[in-house]
């Protein structure tokens, strides 16, 4: 039986943190045995908000460097660049005759980075979903996993798909958000407010690159509260994202212990965060390590980066020919 496909993509605009690796990653991970996967470095993603490319090629090849070091294997999962499969473009001006303005400038993502940036709202910046939609949609994906800021677009993908089917015909079956398992996991960032991210807030947000002191010193300073005064009372969105990232680094008893002590009204928070950060430190520093020898190896990098183009355009030109044949742009 042929296997499901899977896409998702990640910007290269800094560095890998917990959200990307908790959100994203791991999932990818999981997955490469079970689906037909695509996982994308998403380049033109980066110049809407980040016009400036200096850093972009050392960007890139940490983020990939990182991906595998997180476990992505180049042989079981196609592993690419965006900008190296050039029917995405393509894709994208078609899928951008059938969407429209409106629902685009309605798009939270957009009405958040208008407020960022408002010396560079570009029209890249407006049709943002619709260059996600085209990545998705040229290998006719059907599972999309992504965090929970994501969902949106995801429905827009579903909704240009179906316009794109009706008017021109079955091309593309509906995609879906897809999470590995559980529900949708948003890392919030350590000072209890926004999501953490590559591009902001970055005292608050833990990186894949941070050394073990950093990672020590962030959690030890990360945002908590007083001590509840009531039995198992309802927990504050900080003390929530600390409670929720010991359960995917400490071990179960760990976590069941500082729950306990929350709900009892005699948890220390500063002892939580210590055995958090310990926990951590196992956690994160063994894929700190080894990205950082793949970072070094360039032949390496290479070799990987041309093996995924030939996979993915192999891929993204059968759904193309499929595409012009239905919309009848061939001569
Ligand atoms: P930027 O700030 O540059 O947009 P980002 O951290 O939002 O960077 P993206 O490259 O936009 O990262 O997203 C990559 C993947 O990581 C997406 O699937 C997204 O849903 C997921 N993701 C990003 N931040 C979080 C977070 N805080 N919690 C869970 N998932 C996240
Ligand atoms: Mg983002």
């Amino acid at each position: 039986m042929q296997k499901e496909k899977v896409l998702s993509g990640i910007r290269p605009t800094g560095f890998v943190h917990l959200g990307n690796y908790f959100g994203a990653i791991r999932n990818w991970v999981n997955m490469q045995d079970e689906y037909d996967c695509y996982f994308c470095v998403v380049d033109w993603h980066s110049l809407t908000t980040h016009p400036d490319t200096r850093e972009l090629q050392t960007s890139v090849h940490r983020l990939l460097s990182e991906l595998l070091a997180s476990g992505l294997d180049p042989d079981k999962c196609v592993l690419y660049i965006q900008s190296d499969v050039p029917e995405i473009a393509e894709l994208y001006f078609y899928l951008n005759t059938m969407a429209y303005k409106g629902e685009l400038e309605k798009t939270a993502t957009f009405k958040d980075k208008v407020r960022q940036q408002p010396n560079n709202v570009n029209a890249a910046l407006l049709t943002y979903p619709v260059l996600q939609a085209a990545d998705i949609l040229i290998h006719r994906a059907v599972n999309v996993p992504v965090g929970k800021d994501q969902e949106q677009h995801v429905e827009m993908t579903r909704n240009f798909a179906d316009r794109f089917n009706h008017r021109y015909g079955d091309v593309f079956p509906l995609p879906k958000a897809f999470n590995y398992g559980s529900k949708l996991i948003k890392i919030i960032s350590l000072d209890g407010g926004g999501k953490m991210s590559k591009s902001e807030n970055q005292m608050n947000t833990l990186y894949l690159a941070d050394d073990n002191d950093q990672i020590r010193t962030k959690l030890m300073k990360a945002k908590s509260d007083i001590v509840p005064a009531e039995k198992n009372a309802q927990k504050s969105e900080a003390v929530q994202n600390l409670f929720t990232l010991m359960s995917l680094v400490s071990g179960k008893e760990v976590t069941e212990k500082f729950e306990s002590d929350f709900n009892n009204c005699i948890i220390r928070y500063g002892d939580m965060k210590k055995q958090l950060g310990e926990d951590m430190v196992r956690f994160m520093s063994p894929i700190r390590e080894r990205a950082v020898a793949i970072q070094q190896d360039k032949a390496y990098l290479s070799k990987v980066i041309k093996q995924g183009k030939e996979k993915a355009r192999a891929s993204a030109s059968e759904t193309l020919l499929l595409v012009r044949k239905a919309m009848g742009v061939n001569y």
